[in-house]
């Protein structure tokens, strides 16, 4: 049969970019393993189609076999949702050739491209066209507008922009039965039924493949300015950020958290980078401010909201960068610290979201309780505070083996934090997706009507459950 299936593959592609463990010299670790070395597959195939109806034939051939699909973008996803499982059986289904811009429209602020399209080359594309395409995120470099939307991606813009769905007008999907939705509508009005884009949107590959899509451009801004600022409380943090809404309005586009912990392991790890601030302060934040008008007013506004925040002891020291390759160099320590944890050992790593007033009580209980059930555990806690959103990450005690840690504490620590997360009325899962590894959690934290409906959604539109299984839902 599969020999079957692999001739019906590279009759839909062409031999050579159907890539087989047949070819003793193929290495296709690159796609069978996930980027945090968390698992290793094997894969029948890799199949890179080059167009729209070449997915649709691989999908159609697939579905005629009975093969389980894995789509995949940049492999960049952290919960171990784009990689075949071990059995040898699964085509994984790589969309990186497919990275045509199709067609900017100026007037009507969109740009239609397609899935493969690695997100910094659009962001690029756009500025090229005198726009901004806002979705932004430490993996920008690798990862794919498909995957972004699979995975409904945040980043570090979302206090304004908001996460991949509101940056989304249409889709164009290759579904289960390998048939072509053209839905590449760039309205932003259109009531004619049933939400399509936003059922695919964070689907995470289980039910039809994006071949592309219609995303919102927004005018550039004149000016862009970014703040560290030492605050002495969370509860400092939140009250700092309601003042940065009211004094920045729109021109709030980033407000990000970093605990001292945090802070002290890129300090650590990477001296080079010369962190300011964190030695005599519990937490850190980022500040962007995007203005229309000019360099002068942006700088005129951050002058006001810091003087605010000093004034009612909400900030303790204050630097704001003067220069765009300075405003470069602290967003760089921002996004080093998971890079920095990583250099220190294996961790356990959350994507939670907690209505944003409720996240110094959360933080303080649950670290409480984390220090009191797990004696020495290290809390390295930071993330976009703006959205509520927390990589609340856990690392293991500083004397003792990381990979036991992992293996003996996994469940148990997630179990804790989770348990938390849901007496806060908060999610498990702000940004990254539930994949494979918070699959079996979801059931206890969802609420089981929605798990039903999804379900069924999942049930109508793949029957044979051959999209990605049992990734998002176990497989029946
Ligand atoms: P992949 O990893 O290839 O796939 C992810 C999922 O989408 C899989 O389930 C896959 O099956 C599915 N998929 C991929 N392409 C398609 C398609 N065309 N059609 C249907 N399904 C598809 N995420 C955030 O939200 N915010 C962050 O700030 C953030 N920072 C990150 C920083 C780093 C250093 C890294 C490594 C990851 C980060 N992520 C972040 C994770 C994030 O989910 C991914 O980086 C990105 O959105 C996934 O894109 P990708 O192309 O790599 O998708
Ligand atoms: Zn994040």
């Amino acid at each position: 049969m599969s020999a079957e299936l692999l001739q019906a593959l590279r009759a839909a592609v062409g031999p050579a970019q159907v890539l087989t463990h047949e070819d003793p010299a193929a290495d296709l670790s690159a796609w069978e393993n996930d980027w945090r070395k968390r698992a290793q597959g094997r894969a029948l195939a890799v199949v890179r189609p080059g167009s729209t109806a070449e997915v649709a034939a691989v999908v159609r051939a697939c579905a005629e076999a009975g093969a389980a699909i894995v789509p995949q973008g940049g492999n960049t996803g952290l919960v171990v949702g784009s990689v075949p499982d071990d059995s040898g059986t699964q085509v994984v289904l790589s969309l990186t050739r497919m990275n045509a811009v199709r067609a900017i429209d100026g007037a009507n602020l969109t740009m239609t491209v397609e899935a493969g399209c690695v997100l910094q080359s659009l962001q690029d594309a756009a500025e090229n066209a005198g726009f901004l395409f806002p979705l932004s995120l430490a993996a920008e470099g690798s990862c794919t507008i498909g995957g972004n939307l699979a995975t409904n991606a945040g980043g570090t813009q979302v206090v304004r922009y908001g996460n991949a769905r509101e940056l989304c007008l249409g889709l164009e999907v290759v579904t289960a039965q390998g048939e072509v939705w053209q839905g590449l509508t760039g309205l932003r009005k259109d009531n004619t039924g049933y939400d399509l884009r936003d059922l695919f949107i964070g689907s995470e590959g289980t039910l039809g493949v994006i071949t592309a899509a219609t995303l919102k451009l927004y005018p550039l801004p004149a000016a862009q300015l970014t703040a560290w600022a030492a605050v002495p409380t969370l509860d400092a943090a939140v009250a700092l950020l309601g003042l940065a809404h009211q004094h920045l309005g729109a021109g709030l586009t980033g407000f990000e958290v970093m605990g001292q912990f945090a802070l002290g392991l890129v300090d650590k790890h990477f001296p080079a980078l010369r962190v300011p601030l964190w030695a005599d302060s519990p937490y850190c934040v980022l500040l962007e401010n995007s203005d229309s008008e000019s360099e002068e007013h942006a700088r005129g506004q951050f002058e006001r909201l810091l003087e605010t925040a000093f004034e009612q002891g909400l900030v303790s020291d204050a630097v704001v960068a003067e220069s765009l390759s300075q405003a470069r160099g602290l967003w760089h320590i921002r996004e080093s610290i998971p890079l920095a944890q990583a250099e220190e050992g294996l961790n356990i790593k959350h994507d939670i979201s907690i209505p944003v007033s409720r996240i110094p009580a959360f933080c303080a209980e649950t670290d409480a309780l984390l220090q009191r059930e797990i004696p020495g555990v290290r809390l390295v806690n930071f993330g976009h505070l703006g959205d509520g959103n927390l990589h609340y990450n856990v690392q293991a005690p500083a004397d003792g083996d990381a990979k036991k840690f992992l293996n003996e504490q996994e469940t148990r620590v997630n179990t804790l934090v989770f348990d938390a997360v849901a007496r806060y009325d908060g999610s498990i899962s702000a940004e990254h997706g539930v994949g494979s590894l918070k699959v079996a959690h979801l059931p206890h934290y969802k609420d089981p009507v929605a798990l039903g409906l999804m379900r069924a959604i999942k049930q109508a539109l793949d029957p044979h459950h051959l999209m990605n299984p049992g990734r998002v839902l176990t497989h029946p």
